[in-house]
């Protein structure tokens, strides 16, 4: 049954709908159909089952945010940290987990903001470790650029412990080290935290890593680059990035699990539906009105679509980020509906039930 009802949670957060001045236009279902053979099973399914198996109450897990590049996106962009807020909530309130926010300082604001929405606070390690806060992260600022970096990311699996790690619409780089928009340019790599390292590292400790994203370019698509860099090419007109660089658009960081959606934030909401269902707990997804809140804590705090400081993301309109939650709240509680044993009696030489 979480397969069934996974398959089309995986569709809800996979319908397009950009314009067509949007560099990724029509990638979505590529993308998708590539981490889906890759993967076998549905995504959100994979991302939740992976989430209660190895997050036990009291843990941390890490979530990874900002897809800001300065000084176009200084306080970040708003695809990101609303799927981040949803997930510390799926976490603080469907495993008993504590969310550790890590990124670029700017960009932590809009993460901070919706999530308190969402129902998380931020406070401190006593708050947690010798009061027992439920519902509460923590913060912790990544510097900027490769110097530190890995020490850094060393630094905090050391001290947090985390069961999961988890990157939503968080970039990282090629092979060869050059990062690249969605539009397949290289991008600068000096003013974006380099968090990537925490995430091979956490692999390398046998830590679950689960990467959301919605281009290609972000953590987790090193699962599949290959395949990536199979669709930039029908798109770039042969080539597998705009920049010459030889390495390809797609990230070299690989996740555990990799849940490709037309949003990212949707993409982290299907693993909060999926959540909710596996659970059996529907308040674990936020409802329509928390969301649209969510956005506006997101964007009254700095972060930005390409259209400016308006709860637009990704070119989509507040009511169709709305639209996705109210979609999958129905998937998840109709899902766990429990109608009468038995359903509708057999009536004798009534082959038929009106209606059915
Ligand atoms: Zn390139």
């Amino acid at each position: 049954m979480p397969e069934i009802v996974g398959e089309y949670v995986d569709r809800q957060v996979n319908v397009e709908m950009l314009d067509d001045n949007f560099p990724r236009r029509g990638r979505t279902h590529l993308l998708y159909e590539a981490a889906r053979a890759k993967q076998g099973l549905p995504l959100t399914y994979l991302a939740a089952k992976g989430l209660i198996e190895n997050v036990k109450q009291g843990d941390y897990v890490i979530l990874l945010s900002g897809a800001g590049i300065s000084p176009w996106l200084e306080w970040g962009e708003n695809d990101g940290p609303c799927g981040i807020a949803s997930l510390a909530r799926a976490i603080s309130f469907g495993l008993g987990a504590n969310p550790v926010y890590v990124g670029n300082e700017k960009e932590l604001g809009p993460v901070i903001a919706a999530g308190m929405v969402a129902g998380v606070s931020v406070l401190n390690r006593e708050a947690i470790d010798v009061y027992k806060r439920k519902a509460t992260a923590l913060k912790v600022p990544f510097p900027l650029g490769e110097e530190g970096a890995e020490e850094k990311g060393i630094e905090i699996l050391n001290e947090y412990n985390p069961t999961a790690v988890i990157g939503v619409e968080k970039h990282a780089p090629n092979p060869v080290g050059v990062w690249h928009s969605a539009a397949g340019q290289a991008t600068p790599g000096d003013t974006i935290p380099h968090v990537h390292h925490l995430v091979d590292e956490a692999r390398r400790r046998g830590i679950f890593t689960l990467g959301i994203g919605d281009g290609g370019n972000e953590i987790g698509y090193g699962l599949m680059r290959e395949e990536a860099n199979e669709i930039y090419q029908q798109q770039f007109g042969g080539a597998t990035c705009q920049c010459g660089c030889g390495g390809g658009g797609a990230t070299a960081t690989a996740t555990d699990v990799l849940v490709s959606a037309a949003v990212s934030n949707w993409g982290a909401y299907g693993v909060s539906a999926m959540l909710a269902y596996m659970l059996e707990n529907p308040f674990i997804l936020q409802d329509p009105d928390t969301e649209r809140r969510m956005l506006e804590a997101s964007v009254m705090a700095g972060s930005v679509s390409f259209m400016g400081t308006i709860p637009w993301v990704d070119r989509t309109s507040p009511e169709a980020q709305q639209a996705v939650v109210i979609a999958l709240q129905e998937i998840v509680k109709n899902a766990l509906r429990r109608l009468p044993v038995g359903g509708f009696p057999a009536v004798e030489g009534v082959t038929k039930v009106p209606g059915s």
